[in-house]
């Protein structure tokens, strides 16, 4: 009988983001029970990753080495965006600062607002992505190929025309999903199970669980 790997104890996995907001889905998210999440400042890091890929997933790769690196530990990263089809698939990997380096929540979507315009739904499209990558140091083949949700982590939706509900984070209360009628519900209205049933970060992390628990979590 082949026992996987840690299995029956607790097994540490990094978590690198600094996004509290991420690191609470996330947790809720994997349910991988033998799984001890670490964040960064648990584990002493203070760096930042630069994060100058062209792609979420060069950004999500980048994250996973640079932290696995310094801690030694298993690290999982998360890099996601949202994709507007009307600005040609941005703000993509500027997501986090579309307004600017030290932009809030309320200035992105204030910005993402202005430069859609009057648009009608139809030319609103939009989709949120996430990108997962897992690395271990202590196995040397994965620090050359991190294992990546490529591309399992994928949520339709559409731009809404003004902002609705104090739900989630960062785009959520201008986001509405496809499965939604124009104006009807945006995340920001959904409750966290809601979203944790159909979001961009549930379906990779729903790929992602998979192949950790085969990793001995
Ligand atoms: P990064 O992955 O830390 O580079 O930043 C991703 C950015 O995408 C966040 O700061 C949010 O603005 C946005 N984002 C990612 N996932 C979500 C989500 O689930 N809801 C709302 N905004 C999100």
């Amino acid at each position: 009988m082949s026992v996987a790997p840690g299995a029956g104890r607790a097994r540490p996995l990094l978590v690198a983001t600094r996004s509290s907001h991420k690191l609470d889905e996330l947790r809720t998210l994997l349910r991988l029970p033998r799984a001890h999440l670490l964040t960064l400042s648990e584990v002493g890091i203070e760096e930042e990753a630069i994060e100058d890929a062209p792609t979420l997933r060069g950004n999500a790769i980048l994250k996973a080495r640079f932290y696995a690196g310094l801690s030694r530990l298993p690290t999982l990263s998360d890099d996601s965006g949202v994709e507007v089809d009307a600005l040609g698939g941005a703000p993509g990997v500027r997501t986090k600062r579309f307004a600017g380096e030290s932009a809030t929540d309320a200035d992105n979507n204030a910005k993402l607002l202005a430069e859609l315009g009057d648009l009608p739904p139809g030319r609103r499209t939009a989709r949120y992505r996430c990108v997962l990558a897992y690395l271990d140091p202590g196995v040397p083949s994965s620090g050359e190929r991190p294992w990546v949700t490529t591309r399992s982590g994928v949520f339709e939706g559409r731009i809404a025309t003004h902002p609705r509900g104090s739900g989630g984070f960062g785009y959520d209360p201008i986001f509405e999903p496809a499965t939604e009628p124009p104006g009807g519900r945006t995340v920001g209205q959904m409750s966290p199970e809601e979203k944790g049933r159909v979001s961009h970060r549930a379906r990779a992390s729903r790929a992602m669980a998979r192949h950790l628990r085969t990793r001995g979590y």
